[in-house]
């Protein structure tokens, strides 16, 4: 199967190297990644970023409190229909969309597949739908963006299948069996990281269960301040997505030779995909990194 690692939004907030680690002037670089699987059945989107709807009119779409504090550019050329028609694609050609959780950065883009069946945790769905209380679950939930899904299908935590230690689903509805949901609550409820069968090695999707690369390192794990923050601030279940990130790190140790990890928001880890690969690249001469980080 061919994988595209595609950037489908960019958030640029005042801070810099304080929430990513290496940039040098005033605003940080977190991208919103996603995948673009070709199948033998068609198109697979992993997760979908902002779409042209968020970029056309992202007020009132968005909430003005995460526009601000992310700084959120708004770019046509970034959404994920601009990819799949780059690619050659139609939006019909993307027939299933597979989303690590419901948040505003990653189910911009669902209103451009219209035609796609769309996957996600039934947990996640439900707190979507019914857990919209406090500052934060208001306004990270934008129905705008999935209110127009036609055909949903929902997953339980109880349906799983071990893969690597980790209940994972599998059989997901229409999907080959290669592509299955891995639950890593915490960062929202019904949080999923995603796993795809390359062929040629194993890829993990562990969206926003952490937010920078090496968080997941065995020894001396590090975080920049304003991701850390930014984490904090939004996650559901503290305890899980430690547990969770715990052993993400475990599995690393363990299996890092078959399985490359990454996640949704870390702009070295993305570039590494992109250009093939398995790790980042060092910051070579980015004196920043080590003022930055912290020990976690
Ligand atoms: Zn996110």
């Amino acid at each position: 199967m061919k994988v595209h690692h595609l950037r489908c939004g960019t958030d640029c907030p005042v801070g810099g190297a304080l929430f990513d680690g290496f940039s040098k002037g005033l605003l940080g670089f977190i991208p919103c990644a996603a995948q673009l699987i070709e199948t033998r059945n068609g198109l697979v989107l992993i997760d979908t970023g902002y779409g042209t709807e968020d970029v056309r009119h992202p007020h009132p779409r968005l909430s003005v409190a995460f526009r601000l504090m992310l700084n959120i550019r708004f770019r046509m050329h970034e959404t994920a229909l601009h990819h799949v028609k780059a690619l050659g694609y139609s939006a019909r050609d993307v027939r299933h969309v597979v989303l690590t959780h419901l948040d505003f950065d990653h189910a911009g883009g669902l209103e451009d597949f219209p035609d796609a069946r769309v996957h996600v945790m039934e947990v996640e769905r439900d707190a979507a739908e019914r857990k919209r209380r406090g500052f934060v679950a208001k306004r990270r939930y934008r129905p705008a963006q999935w209110d127009n899904v036609r055909d949903w299908r929902t997953y339980g935590n109880s349906s799983g299948e071990k893969w690597f230690g980790f209940d994972a689903v599998r059989s997901l509805d229409g999907l080959p069996p290669e592509i299955l949901m891995v639950p890593l609550p915490g960062h929202t409820l019904g949080h999923a990281g995603v796993a795809i069968d390359t062929g040629c090695g194993w890829l993990l999707n562990a969206g926003d269960a952490y937010f920078y690369r090496r968080e997941l390192d065995s020894d001396r794990r590090r975080c920049t301040p304003g991701l850390r923050f930014y984490q904090r601030l939004i996650d559901t279940d503290r305890e899980q997505r430690f547990a969770n990130q715990e052993r993400l790190r475990e599995l690393k140790r363990a299996h890092g030779q078959e399985i490359t990890i990454f996640c949704s928001h870390d702009g070295k880890e993305l570039e590494a995909m992109q250009h093939g690969h398995a790790r980042p690249q060092q910051d070579r001469g980015s004196r920043a990194k080590s003022m930055v980080e912290a020990r976690v």
